[in-house]
């Protein structure tokens, strides 16, 4: 069940800002990402590959999928024809996998890079040092990237309640976007998304800057 109270709050508070509202749908049936559309939600995010791939098929073709989770090399082949962002690149491997699928199908994959920001250990996202270490990679080989395009980045602050923190996390992301768009990307508009925030956390991700804010919980209710 959808909550369109919430919903349209959501929305309300959006308006007027730069931020973008991706409703992550991970776990929840078809009908609830229907119901969301059908009060004019088009962006929705999902975690698992099938689950994605299966709910692609089913619902209106002009839903913008974006993959917020973690995907492996091996998987790239299943979303490439259609998904519209991937969050969550942490590999040059993954990069480089990412514009092969792309070529395939004939299309360049926009995709963000993961930073690892929270005080919590976690196998997933790069620290600065090898965001910068990818980066150079990337230069360096991108007339075979052509496939691929890097339009920001996305990460996750710490699980807590210490709302201090959390906005030192997000303005530490912030400045390596800066960092990152100044050394690389400079003069390419599309460089331009700064994905942080959650249900717990989107006022101070947005006051900090956030362009995609990634909300399932509050529009959703909570996960099994
Ligand atoms: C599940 C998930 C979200 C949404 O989390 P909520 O707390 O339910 O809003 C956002 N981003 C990522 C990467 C997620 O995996």
């Amino acid at each position: 069940m959808i909550t369109a109270e919430a919903f349209r709050q959501l929305t309300l508070s959006l308006q007027g800002t730069q931020t973008t509202l991706i409703a992550v749908s991970k776990l929840k049936p078809a009908s609830d990402i229907e119901a969301l559309y059908h009060l004019g939600q088009r962006d929705f995010g999902e975690n698992y590959v099938q689950e994605l791939v299966e709910k692609q098929a089913q619902l209106p073709a002009d839903i913008r999928w974006h993959f917020i989770g973690h995907l492996q090399s091996n998987k790239v082949k299943y979303l490439a024809p259609f998904v519209h962002l991937i969050y969550g690149v942490d590999s040059f491997r993954l990069l480089s996998e990412i514009s092969k699928q792309g070529e395939k199908c004939g299309r360049q994959i926009p995709c963000l890079l993961q930073l690892h920001i929270a005080s919590e250990e976690t196998k997933f996202g790069m620290d600065e040092k090898e965001m910068i270490e990818l980066l150079e990679h990337y230069e360096a080989q991108r007339a075979q990237l052509g496939h691929v395009r890097i339009d920001g980045l996305m990460g996750m602050a710490s699980f807590t309640a210490d709302e201090e923190q959390i906005a030192a996390e997000f303005r530490n992301l912030r400045a390596m976007f800066e960092l990152a768009r100044q050394s690389y990307f400079l003069g390419q508009e599309h460089f331009r998304v700064l994905s942080m925030g959650m249900s717990g956390d989107y006022k101070i991700a947005i006051a900090e800057g956030s362009t995609h804010v990634r909300i399932g919980s509050l529009l959703f209710g909570q996960r099994r």
